[in-house]
C-alpha cells in the first residue's frame, strides 16, 4: 500500500513566473532577487528527491503523528439535522495545528541547502513556535521576528519560542504587528544570506513561497482523500476550511481540485462585519493588488494603502491572501464566504460542548459556516471541515470575551 504520508509533488505548478493566472508572481526588491532564484532553484530540486521525500515522510509519520484521523462528529451531525459532519484532526499534529508540516518540510529544505540559521516571521506566535520546535529538531539556529503588540499579546507563545531555544526580535517599527515582523524578517534574510534561510508561514510572498507552501500542507487533503474513500466509500461533497493567508485550505483542497463535484469553500474572518471595516475578509472588502512580493486579493483603500485589520483571531487577521486562493476564485472552482467574530465564539463552544473538542479560534470560522450550511444539506452529504488547530492556545481570550458564561449552559 502506498503511504499517503509521502509527498507527491508538481502536479499543480503555477507558471514559470510563479503566476497562478493574473496572481502570483515575484514582485521583490533586486537585492531579494538572487536569494529568491537559489530557494526556487534548490526546492524544485529537493521536491524530486526521494530521500528527501522519505526523510518528511518518516518525520511526519513518527515526529508530527501523521496521518491525523479523519473523525465523524456525530452529535453535531445530530444537532445540525442535516449533512454528515466528518472533522479532519490537524488539531491533533504536534504543536496542536497544521503549521508543523510546511515548518518542517521548510526546514529539512534549509538543511540542504547548508543555511544553519532560521529567520521567521510570526503574528500570533503559532508559526514561531512551529518554526522554532523544527529547529530544535534539526539543530538550526532561529530567529523570530515578531511586533511588540504582538509580543504583549501573545507573552505565553514568545515563552514557548525561548523555551525551545530560539531568540524572538521584537520589532518596533509601523503598526508593530505582523506585516512589520515580515518586513525586519525580509531585512535580516537579504543581510545574512549566505548562511539564513527565510521561512514563511503561508501561501503568501514571492514565488516559490505560495507553492513550495501548498505542497508541504497538501498532506492534509492526500490523507483526506484516502481516508473519506477508505470510511465512506465515496469522495466527500464538501470541504469547509478557514482561511488566513489560506495555507491549510490550499492543503486540503489541492488534492480535490480536480474532482469538479466536490465543492470547496474558504471562511474568511468578518471581524466586527464587513461594514465596520474591521474585518479580514479580503474577497468581500478587498480589491486586487501587490504586497509582500506577490499579487492576490488586499484590502487597500482607493490610493492602495494597505489598511488595518480585525478578526477575533490572530492567524486570520492579515491583510492579504494567497495568491492560488484568488486564481481559484476567478475560476469558480472554490467559493469564499465570511463568518464574524460572534458566530465563530459560538462556533467555539458548540463545538467544545457537543463534541468536546476546543477548535482554534480560526477553525472556529470553518465550524462556525458548517453549522449555517449543514442544515440546508441532505443527510447523503458528506461535509469535512478542515479543523486546523487546537483551541488550547485560545481559552484566555475566550475567559475574556464570554466571562464565566462559557462554563454555563445556554
Ligand atoms: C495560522 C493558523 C491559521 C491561518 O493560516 P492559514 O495559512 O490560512 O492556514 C488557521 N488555523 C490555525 C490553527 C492557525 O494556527
Amino acid at each position: 500500500m502506498t503511504n499517503v504520508s509521502t509527498p507527491v509533488f508538481g502536479a499543480r505548478d503555477p507558471d514559470a513566473r510563479g503566476y497562478f493566472g493574473p496572481y502570483g508572481g515575484r514582485f521583490v526588491p533586486e537585492t531579494l532577487v538572487a536569494p529568491v532564484e537559489e530557494l526556487e532553484r534548490a526546492y524544485l530540486s529537493v521536491r524530486q528527491d526521494p530521500a528527501f521525500r522519505d526523510e518528511l515522510a518518516r518525520l511526519l509519520r513518527d515526529y508530527v503523528g501523521r496521518p491525523t484521523p479523519l473523525y465523524e462528529a456525530r452529535r453535531l451531525t445530530a444537532g445540525l439535522a442535516g449533512a454528515r459532519i466528518v472533522l479532519k484532526r490537524e488539531d491533533l499534529a504536534h504543536t496542536g495545528a497544521h503549521k508543523i508540516n510546511n515548518a518542517l518540510g521548510q526546514a529539512l529544505l534549509a538543511q540542504r541547502m547548508g543555511k544553519r540559521r532560521i529567520v521567521a516571521e510570526t503574528g500570533a506566535g503559532q508559526h514561531g513556535v512551529a518554526t522554532a520546535t523544527a529547529c530544535a529538531l534539526l539543530g538550526l539556529e532561529c530567529r523570530v521576528y515578531m511586533g511588540v503588540d504582538d509580543m504583549a499579546r501573545q507573552s505565553l507563545n514568545v515563552f514557548r519560542m525561548r523555551v525551545l531555544g530560539a531568540e524572538v526580535i521584537e520589532v518596533n517599527a509601523g503598526s508593530r504587528t505582523l506585516k512589520d515582523a515580515i518586513n525586519e524578517a525580509m531585512r535580516d534574510w537579504v543581510t545574512n544570506v549566505t548562511d539564513t534561510y527565510y521561512l514563511l508561514g503561508s501561501v503568501l510572498g514571492p514565488h516559490p513561497y505560495p507553492l513550495m507552501v501548498r505542497e508541504l500542507q497538501s498532506v492534509i487533503g492526500r490523507e483526506t482523500r484516502a481516508q473519506c474513500l477508505d470510511q465512506f466509500g465515496r469522495l466527500p461533497d464538501v470541504i469547509v476550511a478557514c482561511v488566513g493567508g489560506g495555507s491549510n485550505a490550499m492543503g486540503i483542497f489541492d488534492a480535490f481540485v480536480a474532482d469538479r463535484a466536490v465543492r470547496l469553500i474558504g471562511v474568511e474572518a468578518g471581524g466586527r462585519g464587513i461594514r465596520s471595516g474591521e474585518h479580514a475578509a479580503r474577497f468581500a472588502g478587498g480589491s486586487a493588488g501587490i504586497l509582500q512580493g506577490t499579487r492576490s486579493y488586499v484590502l487597500q483603500d482607493a490610493d492602495g494603502n494597505v489598511e488595518l485589520t480585525h478578526s477575533i483571531s490572530a492567524g486570520l487577521d492579515y491583510a492579504a491572501v494567497g495568491p492560488e486562493h484568488a486564481w481559484l476564485r476567478d475560476q469558480g472552482r472554490a467559493e469564499y464566504t465570511w463568518i464574524d467574530d460572534d458566530a465563530a465564539l459560538a462556533g467555539f463552544q458548540r463545538l467544545a460542548r457537543e463534541e468536546g473538542i476546543l477548535p482554534a479560534l480560526e477553525s472556529s470560522h470553518a465550524i462556525a459556516h458548517t453549522c449555517r450550511l449543514a442544515p440546508t444539506l441532505g443527510p447523503d452529504t458528506i461535509l469535512i471541515v478542515n479543523l486546523s488547530g487546537r483551541g488550547d492556545k485560545d481559552v484566555q481570550s475566550v475567559q475574556q470575551m464570554v466571562g464565566e458564561s462559557a462554563g454555563t449552559a445556554r
